[in-house]
Formats: structure tokens, sequence, C-alpha cells
């Protein structure tokens, strides 16, 4: 093994000639421990990359000499203890101002690499599937101009590095969470405001050009997805050359969509990342954000922590509920404690309508929210977090605002209308009034605007969005103050380097007339999945500049192995490791003299791990690409010094923790004090940088500037050939007669696929509808999907038909998600006797029109009895198999029938009471 970095990169295998480094390496040189990875979307377009590979292919490469040329330092030495570079600071700060394609070298694709075939880790249902659904959207190559010449570029320069997009990413629909030391629950997978997707289609039409050119590739930095498969991601990395791998530890980026174990985040060394921070369900789970900032409030004073609705955790508070409902009346709105997109969401004008078993919070309505066009809105903003002690936030210079489909009413007839009062994407695409903007330019058309158009329109009517920007900057510090605390212990507990962790919060934010914001919620993993070029252009954007702005380091393997054996060596000799201090030695001989000199000591009188802290802190901000730094800035310690402990820095959210519990045997430091000195008011002086209050707000204004046309084409379905589609019915149709059998997962296949039909059919033709069968089909069999606004009586209440439509599809949506996750696991290894072969029937199944499917489900069902698409073939208490009525939606008819009643007619009784309560009460909110 090399003994020190500087022979771990001269020993270096790989090679380097192929880089320009400050194209795709920025914040130090190559083979410097600051050096890390640049993420740019332009890359994303295949076109684009086409361009810049035939011009690099004119070009000479770039020249050796400008490799690092430094030695790096020695090993020896440890991480924290490395002298403040200015220079790389700057280095990075050139490099990612210049226009993105100034210089990009492309090699020609290697032909010896090792592209993997993604399409081979997808099961054959997903595979399926993805051929199979048309309403997948995307976006496409399709009438993409090339990027545009540098100069054009520099005014994307001001927001952020990223320029044409072009990816392939389907919208996708599903979440799932969990929680360290607690084990993913499948049954309660909605345990967390989680919006994670797994992806429906992980392959697209360029996925063969792997960035096999990058530095990335060559250095073999790889990236682990776990319990999550977001496209957007997987294509950033895919065409920045990292690797996926599937190795428990040996990575170098892991993206979960569930909170770290334990374990993992223990053993991480130096250059690895993950997205989460250990506790982080403090911020995300709804119930205990509320709590925390509601001990805030009594902590601190309402005036500064009331910047949530009054909640209340039932069934413990009720008696609470009552008291303030007594108070100040309602409405309430009633939320499952950890769900998300919707679910399960009601709305009361009374407590005694909520159901008294289940966990819930129930908060205040805010009646009176801010409208566009008549229309109710919210936004979601992203928050990322790099560290916690010190605290640095960074708000995401763009946003999507939300709207609700259909117009506002305050009046009580209305509550029950999830289309009028909740703006979530997942349950308003289901309307058929939704509208889409179809232009990546046009920001505030349809049901998706951005922030900055908000922004814009509502300076335009004359509001003071610079306060509005302010206020929900406060608020977004105030939340994760709020929380920080049980965060950084966990930190210091479970996290062995500083940098290892960073998090990307998805805030939702609703707006009141008077233009407060009040934080409705925090969203573990927001979801990444995009329908329109404006979310892709977003969405994309922010990831590309979340990534470098955190920072993957781009060390060689040699320099990770030889980490990994100085780290393992480390832990082997510390039992009980102090986390964010890296191996001791001489970082604690400096941390003795700091401590003589006081936290807020100059540059060169600061330990390791604070000139460490002091250091990554000028680099990322540097990379921070369209990412604002709202904490610290020049008045954040003036704001909140007063929350933040003042021996340590941390911030204090209970009365009995006093700065001791923070004390570590080791040193006791305030790196927010240092940090905000050192950044802001060196020498005594304030130092000016460009994070002014002025230039922020005049950032979140901004459009987000893009130099090329997006275009956003639906993918095209697949062809289906419905002569052929006939022509194979009639040959399964003969198969069953004789008596062949489908296997339970082919059952299941096309039941999911007739479901779908359906589904589309409530949504685009709501007049042509079967709402009350899928209705009474998904009381009955329950599943986890449950109506959210109870309304089992709605035809007494006269629904408008397009809104119950799209409650009953985005219910069915809800159920299919499930049941096509439980479908994974029926998957047929090889084909049974007496059962239809695969091959053939997934034929079938890709030409099959809903008649098809139909026709196929009913003649088995009939013909052997059973029905394996909803119940085991050896499962117990399966109800008798019904009549099923011949013709044209016999099987959908028949279809409620099918599922036994028991256990579910307790939840419709409580469901009649509420609609009986709920119709005597015609009050207006
Ligand atoms: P979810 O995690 O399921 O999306 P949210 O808390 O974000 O739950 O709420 C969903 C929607 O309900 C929001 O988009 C918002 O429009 C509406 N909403 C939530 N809480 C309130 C409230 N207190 N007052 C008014 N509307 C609310």
């Amino acid at each position: 093994m090399p003994s020190s970095l500087s022979d771990a990169l001269t020993n270096s295998s790989v090679s380097l000639d192929f880089l320009k480094q400050d194209d795709w390496i920025t914040s130090g040189k190559m083979g410097s421990r600051e050096a890390v990875l640049v993420f740019r979307t332009n890359i994303l377009n295949p076109k684009t990359r086409k361009t810049l590979s035939e011009k690099s292919s004119a070009q000479t490469l770039s020249d050796p000499k400008d490799i690092d040329e430094e030695t790096p330092a020695s090993c020896e030495k440890t991480e924290p203890e490395e002298k403040t570079s200015t220079s790389s600071a700057t280095c990075s700060n050139e490099a990612l101002k210049e226009p993105a394609q100034r210089k990009i070298y492309f090699l020609r694709n290697n032909q010896n690499c090792d592209k993997s075939d993604k399409s081979k880790f997808l099961s054959p249902f997903k595979k399926l599937m993805n051929q199979y659904s048309s309403s997948d959207t995307s976006i496409s190559s399709e009438g993409e101009e090339p990027a545009r010449s540098s100069n054009e570029n520099k005014s994307r320069v001001l927001k952020t590095n990223q320029n044409a997009i072009n990816i392939s990413i389907a919208e996708s629909s599903s979440k799932e969470s969990g929680y360290e030391s607690i084990k993913p629950d499948k049954s309660n997978s909605n345990a967390d405001t989680s919006e994670e997707d797994p992806d429906p289609e992980a392959t697209s039409e360029d996925d063969d050009e792997i960035g096999v050119n990058m530095p990335a590739f060559k250095l073999k930095i790889t990236y682990k997805f776990h319990q999550t498969e977001t496209k957007l991601l997987r294509k950033l990395f895919t065409v920045h050359g990292l690797t996926e791998t599937q190795g428990e530890t040996n990575f170098n980026l892991l993206w979960t969509g569930v909170h770290m174990k334990l374990d993992i985040l223990r053993n991480l060394a130096p250059y690895q990342r993950v997205n989460h921070f250990p506790r982080s369900y403090e911020l995300t789970r709804k119930d205990r954000l509320y709590k925390n900032i509601e001990r805030m409030q009594h902590l601190r004073g309402m005036k500064h922590f009331d910047i949530v609705p009054q909640s209340f955790v039932l069934p413990l508070e009720a008696r609470d509920l009552m008291v303030a409902h007594n108070k100040h009346r309602g409405p309430w709105i009633v939320k499952p404690a950890a769900s998300s997109r919707g679910r399960g969401i009601f709305i009361v004008n009374s407590p005694d309508q909520i159901p008294q078993d289940e966990q819930v919070l129930v908060s205040k309505y805010i009646v009176d929210p801010l409208c566009i066009d008549g229309h109710k809105c919210d936004l979601r903003v992203y928050v990322l977090v790099t560290s916690f002690d010190p605290l640095i936030i960074y708000l995401y210079e763009e946003g999507i605002v939300r709207l609700a489909t259909v117009r506002y009413d305050r009046h009580a007839d209305n509550l029950w209308n999830p289309c009028m009062h909740l703006c979530n994407y997942s349950i308003n695409k289901y309307h058929s009034d939704y509208i889409r903007s179809s232009d990546a330019q046009v920001e505030d058309v349809g049901h998706k605007w951005t922030l900055s158009a908000l922004l814009r329109h509502l300076k335009y009517q004359g509001c003071d969005t610079h306060q509005l920007m302010l206020n929900i900057e406060d608020l977004i510090i105030k939340a994760v103050l709020a929380c920080a605390q049980t965060i950084i212990s966990a930190c210091r507990m479970f996290v062995p380097n500083g940098n290892n962790c960073f998090e990307l919060y998805g805030f939702d934010i609703l707006i009141d007339n008077s233009l407060k914001p009040w934080l409705l919620e925090i969203n573990l993993s927001p979801s990444m999945g995009v329908d329109s070029p404006l979310d892709t252009k977003v969405k994309s954007c922010l990831m590309a500049d979340l990534l470098t702005c955190v920072g993957i380091p781009a060390y060689s393997p040699e320099m990770r192995s030889h980490y990994d054996q100085k780290w393992s060596r480390f832990r082997s000799s510390s039992c009980q490791r102090q986390a964010t201090v890296p191996p001791p030695s001489s970082s604690q001989k400096s941390s003795k003299k700091s401590k003589k000199k006081g936290a807020a000591a100059h540059v060169n009188l600061l330990t390791g791990e604070e000139q460490r802290i002091l250091r990554n802190a000028r680099h990322q901000y540097s990379r921070r690409g369209g990412f604002v730094r709202i904490f610290p800035t020049d008045d954040t310690m003036q704001r909140y010094g007063n929350f933040l402990d003042s021996a340590n820095g941390i911030p204090i959210s209970t009365p009995t923790v006093q700065s001791q519990t923070f004390q570590t045997p080791i040193l006791q430091h305030n790196y927010n004090q240092m940090l905000h000195f050192n950044l802001y008011c060196q020498d005594g002086r304030l130092s000016k940088d460009d994070n002014t209050e002025e230039n922020r707000i005049e950032q979140y204004e901004r459009a987000l500037e893009t130099d090329s046309e997006i275009p956003f084409v639906k993918k095209p379905a697949m062809e289906k050939c419905e002569e052929e589609g006939r022509r194979l019915r009639k040959v399964m149709l003969k198969k069953i007669s004789a008596g062949s059998e489908l296997t339970q997962f082919q059952a299941r296949q096309t039941f999911s696929l007739y479901l779908e039909s359906v589904m589309r059919r409530l949504t685009e033709d709501p007049k042509d509808s079967h709402e009350k069968i899928i209705l009474k089909f998904l009381n009955k069999f329950g599943g986890g999907v449950k109506p959210p606004v109870l309304f089992r009586n709605m035809q007494n209440l006269k629904v408008a038909s397009k809104a119950r439509s799209a409650m009953v599809a985005k219910l069915l949506g809800d159920f299919l998600e499930n049941y096509k996750r439980d479908t994974e696991s029926y998957v047929d290894s090889f084909d049974h006797f007496g059962m239809i072969p695969s091959s053939a029937y997934n034929q079938f199944l890709m030409h099959a029109q809903e008649s098809d499917l139909e026709a196929v489900l009913t003649l088995h069902t009939n013909v052997t009895g059973i029905m394996p698409f909803l119940y085991n073939r050896c499962g117990l208490s399966v109800p008798p198999t019904p009549p099923i009525p011949s013709g044209l939606h016999g099987f959908l008819r028949a279809l409620p029938s099918m599922v036994s009643a028991s256990g579910t007619a307790r939840e419709l009784s409580k469901y009649d009471g509420y609609f009986k309560s709920y119709d005597k009460d015609k009050i207006f909110l």
C-alpha cells in the first residue's frame, strides 16, 4: 500500500491526461484533499454531449502538466491540520464561473469500459410496466438546440452553472421511508414525510452514453442507491462518470430514501458522503416537527416561533384540541402523523368529526390562503443543510409553487374537495382540468409555477416580496434551530467526520393572504420526479448544484484505500469516538492553544478542526451554484445568537439541557461563533461578501435561466397493435379454456394493467367513470388506502363529477402503487407446468387493450374459480368467486363482490357518521 497521499497519487494507475480539471474538478487541484467533482446539467443533453465530444476530438487533449503538480500533503498529517488554501478556492470560483461548455474535453467512448446494462437489474414486471405505460412522460432530445456560445452563457453564471437540459425522466409516484434503528416496515412505509420516488423506468434511449471520459469514471467514483431510485439522479451520476456499486460499504456517495443505518454512519471514511443526517426525522415527521417548534414557543416566546399553525397530536391531546376549538372555532385539517403527498388528509369543522383511534396531527386550517387567480397555492422550497455544527443552511434560489385545480371557496360545503383545499401535485394531477406548463421558460402558466415567477407576479401587484422572502428564510432557520439539538448530539455519537452527511429537505410553506408564511411540513427526500419541462429545469439544476456544492471528493482508489486503512486503524484504537473530531494527535495539541485564545481567534490560531471547517465553508460557498446561503450571513449571529448556547453555540431547545451536555472531554468549541467571526468580522471589521440581503432577494426573484430550449414531449406510448392484441387474446383464452392457468405473478400483472386503464379513463374522461365501483372495491379491500375525505356518500353531497373522479383516481393510484410493489415479490423465475409460458404471456400483455385484459381475467376467474390477482392461491378465508357478468365492464362490476367485507365494516360506519354530521354542519369557514 502507498504510505502517503503523494505515493498514492503517484502510484495511481489512473491516467489523468483526459482531464481538464477546472471543468470537472474544483476546490483544489487533482490529488489535493479539497478536490471535488463538478456536476453540470449541460451534459445531460445527448446532443450537447455529442457536439462536445466531436469538438474535443479535434482539440489537443489537456496537457498532463495541468494535472496536479503540487505534492499532496503527507498522509501522516490528518485532514483537519491542513492549511487553508485560498488559491484552490479561487480556482474553484474560476472554474465554476466559466460557462459550462467553455472547454470540455471528451475522449471517444472507451470500448473496453464495462458499461453496465441497467435494464438487466429491472425485474420483468418493471420492464413490462415501463414498456406498457403510456402515461409516462419524458423529455426527449427532439428539437433540442445546441447549447449557445459561451458569451451568451454569462447571464447564467450569476445564478447557477447549468444550461441545456435534456433528460428522460419518468414522473414517478411513490415513497418509502424508515428510521435508523427502526426496522423499515413495509406496512408502515409512510412513517416519514419522505417523497422518495421509486422510479418506474431506470433506462433511457441514451443510456449507452455513459460518462466514461469523465474524471469520476477514471477515478472509479461510485454511488449506491438504497431504497430509492430516482431517474434524474441516476442520469446525473451516469453522465458524470460515477458508477453504481452494490457493495455495502465501498461507495463514495450513498443516496438513500430512508434514514441512515447507524452502523453505516459509524464506519464512514472521510471521503464518503451520505444524503441524510442521523435523527433528521426530528424535522421530517410532522408530529416531531410540531413538538420541537412548540417547545421553542414555550422556551423562547411565541412571537419568535409563531411559524406553524397551532396543532395537536391525537389521541393524546384530544382535550387540548377541544379547549382550543371552543376558543377559536375550526375548521381543522387532519393529517396522519407520518405520511406525505396528501394521503389520508381531510378537513373537519369540529374535532368530534375526527376518528378517535388513530394517531393524527390536527392543525388549525388556514382559511385565508394566498390565491393566484382564485386558486389556493403553496410553496415547495429546497433547503440544503451541509452541517449542523456549525450550522450551515442554503436555500435553493428556485422553488415550485403548486396550485389547486379548483378555484378556492371558503364555504364549508366545499371542505371535502381536496382539489380545492390541498395543493399536492399527487392529488391534483388526477383532475381533468389540471394544466401542465409545456414550456420551461413559461413559469406562470398552469397549476405549477416557479417561486421566482410567483415573486415577480406578487411584486407586480405591489406586494412586499423582499419581506416575504426574508420571512421565509427566517422560518427555515427557526425550524432547523428547533430541531438541531438532537441531530447534533446524534452526529457526535454516530458520524465520524464533519463532512460525511448532508441533507436536502423539501419545505412545504403556505402563505396566507397577509403574506405571512406558515410551515406545513418538511419532507425527507423530496420528490425528484418530473412531469413537465419546468419541473425538469428546476430539479436538474437543483441536483447538479447540490452535488457540486456538497462536494464528492475526487480521490483516486489508491487514496481512498489509504484512508480506509488509516480509518480502520483509528476505529480499532478508539472505543468511543468523538464525532467531528478526526484522528487525534496534533489537532488536540492545537486545540489547547485555541482554548487559551478563545474560539474567535484569528485563522492561524484556529484548531485543525476549526481550520477545516472554515476552509470547507469557503470552498463550499464558492461552489454553491444556485444555492443561497441563509445561515450564516452577516447578521445571523445578531438575529439568532440568543437561541444558541453562549458557550458552545449549539441551538438549545430544552430548558434543562445546558452547555455542559455538549462538552466533550477533548475540547470546548463554538463553531458557529468561530465561523461567523472568520467569515464576516475578521479583524473586527465586518467583511462584505456578496451574500447580502439585497443580493439574496434579487437572486430569488430572477428566473432560473437556461440557455437552450427545453423540449418536453410525452414519451410516446409503446406502439400497441390492436389486431395483435386481439389475436393474442384469442390464443390466451384458448389456452385457459384448455386448462392452462395464470401464475399469481401473471394474474397480478394483468390486474394492475387493467386497473391502470380504468384509472386513465377516470382521469381523462370523468363522465365515463366507474367511481362508485372502484370506491366500493377500495373501501372493502383497504390495504392501506383509505378514503382521505371520507366520501362514501359522495353522491349525496352533489360533488362535481370531475373532482370526484380525480379523488377516486388518486385513491386507485395509491392502491396501485402498493399493489405493484407487492407484485414484484411474485416474479416467476421459470415456467411452471400447466401455466401459460411467460414469454407468450408477456407478448399478450404488451399489446392488450383494456377489453383484452378484462376478457382474460374474466375467463380465468370463471374457469378456475380462483382469484390469484387478489388472494394467495393457498390463502385462508378467500371468499367464493362471484359470478362475473358478461359484456363490457362486467369484470369491473363484479370486482367489489370479490372482496370479503369483514374487517372494513367498522371503518365504513365511522365514515358514515362523519358524513352525517358533516351534512348537517353547513357553516362558512
Ligand atoms: P402532505 O405531506 O401529505 O403533503 P401537507 O402538510 O403538505 O401534507 O399538506 C397537504 C396540503 O394541505 C398542502 O399542500 C396545503 O395546501 C394543505 N394544508 C396543509 N395544512 C394546512 C393548513 N394548516 N391550512 C391550510 N391548508 C393546509
